[in-house]
């Protein structure tokens, strides 16, 4: 067996491993590069690999930075099957055709600013029909069923506890005579958390491509239900609302049953709790579809509601653009929760523009913000930041609220990897920012005496006894298309400086320039 490292290699975004056996060739995920410009401008290149020589892939989960290059990879000739849970097939029927919608129009936008600078044209990176062709080829299964995608290689799903039917997935293979197998993580979920199971055990593994999001860092316990009612009440009382971008994936969910959780015990003022996005609301629907992914608590409350337990009467779902509209002219008592959870698209946006001038107002971050993103210059304290072509003062309360990630954190994944019964002789460590990912990977080494290694993009290694390093092979960026974006964005910026006179940064960049050419 070969393994290829094509995304989330010293990054955390873009998870897409190529695996070779025997004349077969299949990935692990194929997501979508998420975070700044250079990240993203990968989406828009051709794949390392020929999509149409892919017989199968294996899908972890919904999240986009693991399915959303899934249509991509369709519109350049991939006819096989995808497999994963039922869960994560649900949800990538409303995700995909969602993260292709936002690709047309993001390259429509981008398309009349090339047009307006007589550059040419770039298409999207795929489109609505892209995403509806990839979903007749998802095959959906459940945890722990035994699937044999090719001769020779049996693969296991199991409960990775991180959103609703993620998975850790084991393959089976037969090298030299000998069983192999190598487990991907995928995104690891917490123990004891809201909603969803822990994370399975699992029983052995030869090789682990293991996910880091979090590898050095350690959750903050949940702020006390006190604590988080306090936010929202003082943020009533300036007379403000309280804004949460959360992804609709999960992190929506998560949050809707923390709110139920203080509605339920008085503590929190009868607020107003708005779902403001068309992609939470079906998200949500299809957790309530699913409650056998539900944790003991969760069916427990179900029981006793008598209904799914986050379609309460205390929340309202906004559906229609009106709805959302409307929302911006409340001033004060709305806990508003729309995505994108990092804030770099979607209805969040209008939200944030209505409510981050207002001192009154509260901005709650629940979850992970990548480097890049307005989610993460808003938590590290950018004054001044620019929204829908305005720029807005910052005066609304920032709060950043660590305990409620998806991601186990330093102890929950040590304690997942201490789980394994039969060591794995090797790890990959992936998903990871790379900063952190070395002092994790010593980490590892140093409580399990398991090697780690950190493969860069393009990296190869043969799986025989050990990892062995095969090659890096190069990507090819494609720099005709939304490069031209990144041009025209330098163009501005230093024409704004010569407007506003700002002399000294114009001749810094000229020094800057000059000591890079
Ligand atoms: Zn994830
Ligand atoms: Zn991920």
């Amino acid at each position: 067996m070969q393994i290829t490292f094509w995304g989330a290699a010293r990054t955390v975004t873009g998870s897409c491993f190529l695996l070779e056996h025997e004349g077969h060739k299949f990935l692990v995920d194929c997501g979508m590069f998420q975070g700044n410009k250079a990240l993203k401008q990968r989406n828009y290149s051709d794949f390392p690999f020929n999509p149409a020589e892919i017989d199968f892939v294996l899908l972890t989960h919904a999240h986009i930075d693991h399915s959303g290059l899934l249509p991509k990879l369709c519109k350049h000739g991939f006819k096989g099957n995808i497999w994963a849970t039922e869960g994560t097939v649900d949800l990538c029927s409303v995700m995909l055709p969602d993260s292709a919608h936002i690709q047309e129009s993001e390259v429509e936008q981008k398309n009349r600013r090339l047009l307006r600078a007589g550059q040419p044209t770039i298409e999207p990176i795929y489109t609505m029909e892209d995403a509806a062709k990839t979903l007749t080829l998802f095959k959906g299964i459940k945890y722990h069923q035994l699937v044999k995608p090719a001769e020779n290689i049996e693969v296991v799903f199991y409960d990775a506890g991180h959103i609703l039917g993620s998975s850790v997935i084991q393959i089976k293979y037969t090298e030299a005579g000998h069983e192999q197998i190598v487990v991907f993580s995928g995104d690891l979920g917490r123990y004891e958390h809201y909603i969803l199971h822990d994370p399975d055990n699992i029983e052995k593994a030869d090789y682990l491509v293991m996910e880091s999001t979090y590898g050095i860092r350690f959750h903050e316990e949940e702020k006390s239900k006190e604590d988080l009612a306090k936010i929202i009440n003082d943020t009533f009382k300036r007379g403000g609302n309280v804004i949460i971008p959360a992804f609709a994936v999960d992190r929506c969910q998560d949050i809707i049953m923390h709110l139920n959780s203080l509605v339920e015990a008085g503590l929190m003022k009868q607020g107003s709790i708005y779902v403001d996005s068309p992609l939470s609301v079906k998200a949500t629907d299809i957790f309530c579809d699913h409650p056998e992914y539900f944790d003991e608590d969760t069916k427990a409350l179900a029981e006793k509601y008598g209904t799914c337990p986050l379609k309460t009467k205390n929340i309202i779902f906004s559906e229609t653009t009106e709805d959302s509209i409307a929302l911006n002219k409340v001033k004060s008592g709305a806990i508003i929760i729309s995505a994108s959870g990092m804030a770099d698209a979607g209805r969040i946006k209008h939200h944030l523009r209505h409510n981050l001038w207002r001192p009154e107002s509260t901005v709650l971050f629940v979850g992970y913000q990548a480097e890049g993103t307005l989610g993460r210059r808003l938590v590290n304290g950018e004054k001044i930041v620019r929204i829908h072509g305005e720029e807005i003062d910052v005066k609304a309360q920032i709060v950043a609220l660590d305990g409620y990630s998806a991601h186990g954190d330093q102890t929950e994944m040590l304690k997942w990897l201490s789980n394994i019964k039969e060591k794995p002789q090797n790890i990959f460590l992936v998903h990871g920012e790379e900063s952190a990912m070395g002092q994790f990977a010593e980490i590892i080494s140093q409580k399990t005496g398991i090697a780690t290694l950190i493969p860069e993009m393009g990296e190869s290694y043969k799986l025989n006894d050990l990892a062995h390093f095969v090659e890096k092979q190069k990507l090819a960026i494609d720099e005709s298309g939304d490069m031209m974006e990144l041009y025209l964005d330098i163009n501005q910026q230093i024409s704004q400086m010569m407007r506003a006179k700002e002399w000294q940064k114009l001749f810094d960049i000229k020094e800057f320039l000059h000591k890079i050419s």
